[in-house]
């Protein structure tokens, strides 16, 4: 099996195991510049690239949208103290000519600039023939090939040092995180795309300082290739996302406590191990039969639902199914989450596949 670590055909160029981005979310003054940048040195927490902010993407207008242009000459700053590659994002094709005049070192692309193709098209096509790193960050919402869209345009015209940030996803209903993670996405994205790096960043899932040493842990556990870590010299009063930057000193704790371990790739599983894949085979398989066979008696309630006339969501049922179904799964220690989910997703289909039957009907009349 292919090692990721080791194909550094779609990486970043960079020969960091983990990469360690840092930086503020925005660049604000040269003087905020130059102090991140000293807090860095003394805290002995430089890291492998620096991040900041030039245009902003603000949900709502009014709050600081970013310096624009002028601070990417403050960016000589971080060069000269440094000595380290500077990454911006960028969210259209007159930011990318403005970074590439300045000599950006590696730009990235923003959740929100994402999720629209004619956005990162456009961004493309200014990059035509242009050999410079570019990290795009998961789009707003869950959808893997929106992310890896966005990555193939960036291909097709020529960029071959890619990279992907996981940011998490907006979600309006949960409590604990700015952006919920979804980590079996970036896995799969990994999965998908041999060799592409995936980088973490805690401070845009968690939203605040408190909680970004344990999504970080959980990334690295995951096997993701490294963090951006919004860090500001005072993040109480920083411009934007003050709750979630951190001090060079506090970032410096956060990758002390990191165990950066990655995991081990088994290639040549023990024998017990393999004797339990074997037991999960079967058991899978029999699952497999096991649907099959409710959906061929599901088939064959729509047909007879089509056939006297009834409507297909009988919401009398569905309730006495979810309810005794997720009893019985909770007796035998299965999660009340898991079951719930594993129910609506059967019935989904179930229903799917009965309007299929009421709708084939009318296509195989019309047909005719
Ligand atoms: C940022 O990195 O400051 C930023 C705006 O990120 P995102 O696109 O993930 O919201
Ligand atoms: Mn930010």
């Amino acid at each position: 099996m292919e090692n990721h670590l080791q194909t550094k055909d779609w990486g970043l160029g960079l020969n960091n195991e983990h990469l360690i981005i840092a930086g503020p979310c925005s660049a604000e003054t040269p003087e905020q510049i130059e102090k991140v940048c000293a807090d860095m040195i003394t805290a002995n927490v430089v890291p492998d690239v620096f991040r900041a902010g030039i245009w902003k993407p603000r949900t709502r207008p009014g709050s600081f949208e970013g310096i624009g242009e002028e601070g990417l000459g403050w960016l000589e700053i971080v060069r000269e103290k440094l000595n380290i590659p500077i990454t911006i994002e960028v969210g259209n094709a007159s930011h990318v000519e403005s970074a590439l005049k300045h000599g950006v070192d590696i730009l990235w692309i923003g959740a929100r600039t994402t999720v629209n193709p004619f956005a990162v098209q456009e961004i493309a096509d200014a990059l035509k023939g242009v050999d410079i790193p570019v990290m795009v960050k998961n789009p707003m919402n869950p959808d893997l090939e929106l992310w890896r869209g966005a990555l193939e345009r960036l291909q097709v015209v020529g960029v071959n040092k890619l990279a992907a940030i996981h940011r998490g996803f907006s979600d309006a209903y949960d409590t604990k995180f700015r952006n919920k993670p979804n980590w079996s996405m970036p896995i799969h994205l990994k999965r998908l795309w041999k060799g592409m790096q995936v980088i973490n960043d805690p401070s845009h899932i968690v939203g605040n300082r408190k909680g970004i040493y344990e999504t970080a842990q959980r990334a690295i556990n995951f096997g993701l290739d490294g963090l951006m870590i919004e860090t500001h010299h005072d993040p109480d009063n920083a411009w934007s996302d003050a709750k979630q930057q951190v001090t060079p000193q506090q970032l410096r704790e956060i990758l002390d406590k990191i165990d950066f371990k990655h995991p081990v790739q088994n290639e040549n599983p023990s024998e017990k191990l393999q004797d339990l894949r074997n037991a999960v085979d079967h058991l899978d398989d029999q699952l497999m039969d096991l649907l099959a066979e409710r959906f061929s008696i599901i088939d064959q309630i729509g047909e007879h639902k089509r056939d006297n006339n009834l409507i297909v969501f009988q919401a009398d049922r569905w309730k006495q199914v979810m309810e005794s179904r997720t009893a019985k799964g909770m007796d035998k220690n299965l999660s009340e989450k898991f079951m719930k989910e594993l129910l609506y997703c059967i019935h989904e289909e179930s229903v799917k596949r009965q309007e299929k039957k009421l709708r084939g009907d009318v296509s195989a009349k019309k047909s005719v």
